[in-house]
């Protein structure tokens, strides 16, 4: 073997994308608990397949409060999600870890975005620098998870709301970059951390 030719795979840093589900990678339909109503956003597909051959690892974090309030099972949501990983059809499962945070916003928190504890988890887990990671979400619970976490926030505005005015309303105006796909921001993200 070349030594030459592998070293830059051998010192490629690690990356891994911490992916919303709601409004991210699915239309997002409040307190979505049927797997029928799952639909991909566009360019979604895509954007996971291209981060993938990249290297990329993927995890998903979705808070689902719709558990912690009693309107549906964490069963349901999970539903859902198997749902979404089927029409992405990029194998059995494309995310490495999934966190489903149960928790309703008066509860104790900890999984519930803007916790950074499922990041910090992974970070130790696999012991990589947060400047190799990013958050990707199309609220500002997401963006804040990301700076609480102390990695990169990529938000995309394929939500229900406005995310450039609730960044604005954060303080976050300018801070971090807000793309109209996925597919802008996994570009965004491969370019500033290739
Ligand atoms: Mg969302």
């Amino acid at each position: 073997m070349n030594p030459s030719a592998a070293a830059p795979f051998l010192t490629r840093p690690h990356r891994g994308l911490i992916l919303d589900r709601d409004g991210t990678l699915i239309h997002h339909v409040p307190y979505l608990h049927s797997p029928e109503k799952v639909i991909l956003l566009p360019s979604v597909r895509e954007a996971l397949e291209l981060a993938i051959n990249h290297g990329v690892e993927l995890y998903l974090h979705t808070n689902q409060s719709g558990v912690g309030r009693g309107m549906f099972s964490l069963e349901d949501a999970e539903r859902c999600t198997l749902r979404m990983i089927e029409l992405l059809e990029l194998g059995p499962c494309p995310f490495r870890r999934i966190c489903t945070a149960p928790e309703s916003p008066e509860a104790p928190s900890i999984y519930r975005k803007p916790s950074p504890r499922f990041a910090q988890e992974i970070f130790a887990e696999t012991g990589t620098s947060p400047s190799h990671f990013a958050y990707i979400g199309d609220r500002g619970s997401d963006i804040e998870t990301a700076r609480n976490a102390g990695t990169r926030g990529i938000g995309v505005a394929t939500g229900l709301d406005d995310l450039r005015q609730e960044l604005a309303s954060l303080g976050f105006s300018g801070v971090y970059p807000v793309f109209d796909s996925l597919l802008d921001a996994v570009n965004h993200f491969l370019e500033v951390t290739q």
